[in-house]
């Protein structure tokens, strides 16, 4: 239970006294603690949104920054999606979107890692602490587990198994560098495992 306690002092009798009042906001802060979530995580898969990875991303890296500890991000992209929507429809693309969500999150074991949906059918992994070595077990562990699924993509190259490409970037954070900036080079890795035929992984150190 949840109580807000005020005490007002006040005269009573002619005597310095004290009023105390208690009231129970149990609900309120039920309330507050629903639209907390709520506005932190993603609707479809459960797992945090967006939004919650930017500020948590800005946070670690003035964090990084101070500390002089290494940050380190994946963005993780399904292969061939569109024609997983295509062959089998939406509705198995949205379960298929919170299976993988799932498994990302098991990959993860730091106290403040973090696996978000980045938008669309994309993944975020925030590796506070963490150096390059570390990022890329933990990359190949996204990989390994989702191959563990074994979940069916008849479209797919790679024994007709549903894949990721993954992009990974290390960086211990100069003044004034943005989220943006980091997000962006790690994006680019992500392309360039794309372009390199996906099913992979590729690491930048960004200074
Ligand atoms: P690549 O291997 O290059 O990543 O190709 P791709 O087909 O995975 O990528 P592309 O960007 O062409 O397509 C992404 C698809 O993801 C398109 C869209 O239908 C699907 N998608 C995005 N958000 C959702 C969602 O919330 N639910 C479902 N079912 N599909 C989604
Ligand atoms: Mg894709
Ligand atoms: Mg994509």
């Amino acid at each position: 239970v949840w109580v807000l306690i005020s005490i007002v002092p006040i005269e009573y009798d002619g005597a310095p006294s004290m009023l105390t009042t208690v009231v129970d906001i149990t609900e309120r802060k039920t309330m507050e603690d629903a639209l907390r979530k709520a506005a932190t995580t993603d609707v479809l898969t459960g797992i945090a949104n967006r939004r919650h990875f930017m500020d948590r991303a800005e946070a670690e890296l003035a964090r990084a920054r101070r500390s002089e500890r290494p940050l380190a991000l994946a963005l993780v992209d399904i292969d061939y999606f569109k024609q997983y929507n295509d062959f089998y429809g939406h509705v198995r693309g949205d379960q298929c979107l919170t299976d993988v969500a799932q498994t990302l999150s098991l990959a993860l074991d730091g106290p403040r890692d973090l696996v978000a949906r980045f938008g669309g059918e994309e993944f975020v992994v925030l590796l506070p602490d963490t150096d390059a070595t570390v990022a890329h077990n933990v990359a190949e562990r996204c990989q390994r587990l989702i191959q563990k699924q074994a979940i069916a993509h008849a479209h797919s190259p790679f024994d007709q198994r549903l894949t990721v490409s993954i992009g990974v970037g290390t960086t211990i954070p100069c003044d004034g560098m943005e989220p943006f900036a980091f997000i962006d080079a790690v994006d680019r890795q992500l392309y360039v495992a794309k372009d390199k035929g996906r099913n992979r992984i590729e690491t930048v150190q960004v200074e």
